[in-house]
């Protein structure tokens, strides 16, 4: 049994369809699989019908942006009634925010001097779930940066002009949509918000606060000693531990299904569930 709980598709910022993940997914040795695309449950009806053709369980998941303390924290959501009119409707206020937000990224960069912006950014994402890293492909296009690195320093990153994360609701309050749809809500991948060991634990405190039960204990590129940190949180917290690639596409992202291994002491996340 392989579980990638965290992964993207064209319906959000990753580059292959839901199919074609799938596949990959499958080649892998991938045997359970939750798409947790920004925002949008679009993608997962494909996944699932794909999937037929592997032995491959397709678990509902989805990755909602919010907001803790000012700082832009992403909540996984895992194995809840996509259905649920709770759900329904998170998933569409938060795809309006999507595009509200996308709207006030394209005036400030046209601010900065990067005339066109919207239009190719809109182009670029092709009716998916409309985000930064489309507009930092547009950057690129339009010749402002080399490369998406460079787009998130200059224009996208922590402090930036693109960096707009004032729209996003309370992380209680994606907590609530997850929890009331009968899912699992899931730190994600704590390694990437650089805070000290204090700030983590009083973000996870006021997470388990909110009813939050999930912490993704390894995901793609996670140093296996801040894993094995993530399991004892999971402890302390009683947690459930959750695993997952983060995959968006072929390099530079980590491939499906790679991470390191879960620690044996952590209870997974699939009990929820199984
Ligand atoms: P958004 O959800 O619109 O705020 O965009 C965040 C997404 O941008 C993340 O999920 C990553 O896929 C991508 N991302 C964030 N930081 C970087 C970076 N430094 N380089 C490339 N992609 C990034
Ligand atoms: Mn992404
Ligand atoms: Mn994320
Ligand atoms: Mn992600």
């Amino acid at each position: 049994m392989l579980a990638d709980l965290h992964c993207h598709s064209l319906k959000s910022d990753g580059q292959l369809s839901p199919s074609d993940l799938v596949d990959r997914a499958a080649e892998q040795g991938v045997t359970m699989l939750a798409l947790t695309d920004h925002d949008t449950l679009s993608g997962i009806d494909e996944a699932r019908l794909q999937a037929q053709k592997h032995d491959m369980e397709i678990v509902s998941g989805i990755e909602f942006s919010s907001v803790w303390n000012g700082i832009g924290i992403h909540i996984v959501g895992l194995g809840f009634d996509e259905q649920h009119p709770v759900m329904q409707a998170a998933v569409e206020r938060q795809e309006a925010c999507r595009y509200e937000r996308a709207k006030t990224i394209a005036i400030k960069l046209e601010k900065q001097g990067v005339a066109g912006i919207w239009d190719k950014a809109v182009e670029i994402a092709n009716g998916a779930q409309i985000g930064r890293p489309h507009f930092a492909q547009a950057l690129i296009d339009l010749g402002k940066v080399n490369n998406m690195a460079q787009a998130f320093k200059k224009y996208l990153g922590a402090g930036k002009a693109g960096d707009v994360k004032t729209m996003w609701p309370q992380m209680s309050e994606v907590v609530s949509w997850i929890r009331e749809s009968g899912g699992v809500a899931v730190v994600a991948h704590p390694d990437k918000y650089k805070l000290t060991g204090t700030k983590l634990k009083l973000l996870l405190k006021a997470f388990s606060e909110a009813g939050g039960n999930g912490l993704e204990v390894t995901t793609g590129g996670m140093e296996s000693s801040f894993s094995k940190r993530m399991a004892q949180l999971c402890d302390e917290f009683g947690f459930l531990g959750s695993q997952g690639s983060d995959f968006h596409g072929p390099r530079p992202w980590s491939e499906l299904g790679k991470f390191v291994p879960m620690a044996k002491s952590v209870t997974p996340v699939w009990r929820h569930w199984q």
